[in-house]
């Protein structure tokens, strides 16, 4: 048993090795793909319910890799954060986004969505800059403040400091802000009490249980009467069934987002959908 042991151990070594000499290697990539243009972005609608309209678009980055194909933000996204590249790659997403969303609404008027969501990591509110770049990027694209939404994770704003002062700053600008993920984090109630929060998105787990009796249904109920006794708005994320959608709005939820609605669309698909709406 011993020797199985040491043996294990030193499969688990071998392992580690290789993750960070992958890290590493995806962190050098991820340099190079921003030059080269690798990284595209996509948009999810969030939806009003029962009726399905769309009410704003969540951005979400692609990277294409020249060999290895698709690689996904879960993957990248943390070594990103890890080797600093998360700033001028999230520089670039924020100003990408606001480009674009200032395109559709000039494009599509009052039927283009009316707010843009920008995932923001933990790393980014720490920048002492960041604030200043936001304001700087709104100013570039024109895009009004009140309709960006920027979504951060409870973890992220958790030991407050600079990235409480961070949200605060934005607040100010007129940004609304989101918690991501909502309770999956930590201490997310005591969270409310100094996170200047508009929009809860609660977490796509306790919507996947939400059906019968079960405990996911019963927190699912407790978030919407604590967003609607604070005055926030919620939105149920990962919505992939109908069921599930009519059960959210019976619980008194008003907006989500999933597969049920749509999938994440690229710019051109988002265009031809606002197009099609337009014809109607
Ligand atoms: P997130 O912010 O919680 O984004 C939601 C994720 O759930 C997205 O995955 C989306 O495609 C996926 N999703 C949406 N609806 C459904 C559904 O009905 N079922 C299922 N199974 N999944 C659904 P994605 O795009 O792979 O992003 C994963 C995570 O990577 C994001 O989680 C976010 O934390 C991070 N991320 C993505 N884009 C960015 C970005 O531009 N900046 C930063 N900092 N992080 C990003
Ligand atoms: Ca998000
Ligand atoms: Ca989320
Ligand atoms: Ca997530």
């Amino acid at each position: 048993a011993k020797e199985r042991g040491k043996g294990r151990h030193a499969v688990y070594d071998a392992r580690l090795e290789r993750d960070q000499a992958a890290d590493a290697q995806l962190g050098a990539e991820l340099r190079q793909a921003l030059d080269n243009g690798d990284f595209t972005l996509v948009y999810q609608p969030i939806v009003s319910l029962p009726g399905g309209e769309w009410t704003s678009l969540e951005t979400l980055i692609r990277w294409k890799h020249p060999e290895r194909g698709f690689i996904g933000p879960d993957v990248f996204i943390p070594i990103a954060e890890r080797t600093g590249q998360i700033v001028p790659l999230g520089d670039w997403i924020l100003r990408t986004a606001l480009a674009q969303a200032a395109e559709w609404q000039e494009t599509f008027g009052d039927r283009a969505p009316g707010e843009i969501g920008v995932n923001v990591s933990a790393r980014q509110l720490r920048e002492p800059g960041f604030a200043a770049d936001v304001r700087a990027a709104l100013a570039d694209t024109g895009f009004d403040p009140e309709k960006l939404v920027v979504e951060v994770t409870e973890t992220a704003v958790f030991d407050g400091g600079i990235a409480l002062d961070t949200l605060q700053n934005l607040v100010t600008l007129g940004v609304r802000i989101a918690l991501d993920d909502f309770g999956t984090g930590h201490s997310s109630l005591g969270l409310l009490r100094t996170c200047p929060a508009d929009i809860l998105k609660v977490d796509k787990s306790f919507v996947d249980g939400i059906g019968g009796r079960s405990e996911e249904a019963v927190i699912a109920t407790a978030m919407i009467q604590i967003t609607n006794g604070l005055h926030l708005q919620a939105i149920a994320e990962g919505v992939e069934t109908a069921e599930q959608a009519e059960t959210l709005h019976r619980l008194g939820y008003r907006y989500a987002q999933g597969y049920h609605f749509s999938r994440p669309l690229s710019p051109e698909q988002v265009s031809e959908q606002l197009r099609a709406a337009s014809v109607l």
